[in-house]
């Protein structure tokens, strides 16, 4: 069957260029005479591949030696418990913004470590920007404060980099780490999980400021300790070997069309494509504030739900899969990840204009 355009929020469509060198090197990797998924973490055939994946995260993101880059498992919301466990120490506190729903459960997970406040949230207005906040948002007493970088469900990011002063920023980034640059160097920690913007599920990347390591509670689990994990090189336990090798392809092929000036450039043009003509119309209603808007994950509405469920089923049946909205708002999301072509959003608006026509509002 020929490929759809999938607009899946996670685990999400990878690029084909890194699906097929994937396909072409399952079964022998290199003259090693075995596919990855079958290769020790240890070998002289895998230790290249975490090492390459390393650099080049490094290389895209512009990470310095000052930070430990980390390729663990257990998703993003493992690490909801796990920053907490490494950053807060024993009876600390930490500040938290709530701008959707992932940023709701780092939170809920921090209060059974310490004194955690909520600073800001928009939850009374549906989650429909990305509060803003000033260095005297924050207490100064707190040993870091959580933001969700990008809101998956929702459709709203950040627009600016909160001042935190002198208190290391943590930031949720599974949506959209490695889509534009950012300064890490304003953050104390930057984590993800892979499946949205990175490779399949499985891995979650951590980056860490090296002076934040150490300070782990006692109780923290040593699989959730990231400064036995920086230690170890990842390799405390076995890491998931396959998804970083996949992972390091996806980051060749960003390097490859040109680092992440060339994906923003690109990435801004799909979303502008697709928001411009939201803007252009009244069928579709977007509930995002247009200064948070996100340019990952475009959310939208008929106002109609019976329609909104049309609109879902019709577009899977024109080759545009996964555009129903998450389960606990509804409406339709478009996920436009790195590896979306322009195409595909092409296709999407196209689709739209039709659907909008032939399916008039009663
Ligand atoms: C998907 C997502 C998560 C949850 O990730 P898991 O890897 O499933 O734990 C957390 N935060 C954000 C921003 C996400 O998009």
């Amino acid at each position: 069957m020929e490929r759809v355009f999938n607009f899946s929020a996670g685990p999400s469509m990878l690029p084909l260029p890194v699906l097929e060198r994937a396909a072409a090197e399952m079964v022998s990797y290199g003259s090693s005479g075995m596919s990855v998924a079958e290769m020790s973490h240890r070998s002289p055939d895998f230790e290249p591949i975490i090492a390459a994946a390393e650099a080049n995260l490094r290389k895209l993101m512009n990470i310095p030696d000052s930070y430990a880059v980390l390729f663990l498992q257990g998703g993003a919301s493992t690490q909801f418990a796990a920053v907490p466990l490494n950053l807060l120490g024993e009876g600390g506190k930490a500040d938290y913004i709530v701008s959707g729903q992932f940023s709701g459960k780092a939170y809920t997970e921090a209060q059974k470590y310490g004194d955690i406040a909520l600073v800001a949230t928009s939850k009374a207005d549906g989650f429909s920007y990305v509060p803003a906040t000033t260095r005297e948002s924050f207490r100064p007493d707190a040993s870091y404060v959580h933001i969700c970088y990008n809101n998956t469900i929702f459709g709203t990011k950040y627009n600016y980099i909160p001042d935190t002063g002198d208190i290391p920023l943590v930031a949720d980034m599974s949506s959209c780490i490695i889509s534009e640059p950012v300064d890490v160097t304003k953050f104390g920690v930057i984590y993800a999980g892979a499946q949205k913007n990175m490779a399949p599920a499985g891995l979650t990347v951590v980056i860490v400021r090296r002076d934040l390591l150490g300070k782990a509670r006692p109780e923290c689990p040593t699989m959730l300790d990231w400064s036995v994990m920086a230690e170890n090189g990842s390799m405390y336990n076995t890491p998931p070997c396959y998804t970083i090798y996949m992972a390091n392809l996806v980051y060749e092929w960003i390097l490859s069309l040109g680092g992440l000036e060339k994906m923003q450039e690109m990435n801004q043009k799909k979303a502008a494509l697709l928001y411009d003509y939201l803007d252009s119309q009244d069928y579709y209603i977007t509930p995002v504030r247009p200064d948070c808007r996100s340019m990952m994950n475009v959310t939208f509405v008929t106002g109609d739900a019976d329609l909104d469920k049309k609109f879902a089923s019709d577009a899977a049946k024109a080759g545009m899969k996964n555009l129903k909205g998450h389960r606990s708002v509804g409406g339709m999301r478009a996920s436009i990840y790195n590896a979306m072509p322009y195409e595909g959003v092409e296709a999407l608006v196209a689709f739209m204009k039709e659907f909008a026509k032939n399916n008039p509002k009663k």
